[in-house]
């Protein structure tokens, strides 16, 4: 082999290997880049159609199918509009648990669930009257610019009546979004987690839930 032979071999692997190494970088580098992406998660979301009482995990991207409705994949939260009746997924919510609860025997009903302002006014007052001040009103019910019933984001199961179905909500609830608040309020439920999500602890009573500067 002549020198400038064997130069074309020396400098045309070289050539091979270099392409070689930078295919192989490149390579490994868009793997990296899809395993970052590959595990997309989506969180499963629960319809329930009111048809049929049925209730079936979708993923967020296919959705809820009409006449499915959303259970929502977020706590429900107050807004600033002014609402006139219990918030629909809310009550989408309890319908799939009343369901739920039927199907185990047990019955469920809301007793209570949007109020008016007047109302919520009206029951405020006459707390104040029984329970002697503001501060012990507060404990069983809120004042209407605080009260969750009046932004109908609450509601009061079966109450004053079966007492051993609601427990069945108090378990069972979480999977639905659905979570009892107070200890001293077996009957009383709010949508304040994501369905599935475990319930946040219970407060002693709704004067808690208060902003320390609104107690007195
Ligand atoms: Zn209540």
């Amino acid at each position: 082999m002549d020198k400038q032979t064997s130069d074309f071999y020396f400098w045309g692997a070289g050539y091979l290997l270099l392409v070689c190494a930078i295919l192989t970088l490149t390579t490994s580098k868009t793997a990296d880049v899809q395993i970052q992406i590959a595990p997309k998660i989506v969180k499963p979301l629960l319809c329930f159609n009111i048809e049929v009482s049925e209730l079936r995990t979708s993923d967020t991207e296919s959705g809820c199918i009409a006449p499915e409705e959303s259970l929502g994949t977020a706590p429900i939260t107050y807004s600033e509009i002014s609402p006139t009746k219990l918030d629909r997924t809310f009550e989408v919510r309890f319908l799939a648990a009343q369901a739920a609860a039927k199907a185990v025997g047990f019955n469920i009903q809301i007793t209570s669930g949007f109020r008016s302002q007047q109302l919520q006014e009206q029951l405020f007052n006459n707390a104040v009257k029984k329970y002697g001040s503001e501060n012990e009103a507060s404990k069983w019910v809120l004042p209407k610019e605080v009260s969750n019933h009046p932004r109908g984001l609450a509601i009061d199961v079966n109450y004053p009546g079966d007492r051993t179905a609601v427990r069945w909500l108090e378990e069972n609830g979480a999977t639905f979004g659905i979570c009892r608040i107070y200890e001293n309020e077996w009957w009383h439920f709010e949508p304040v987690i994501a369905p599935g999500e475990p319930c946040p602890p219970m407060m002693a009573n709704a004067l808690e839930s208060l902003p320390p500067a609104k107690t007195k």
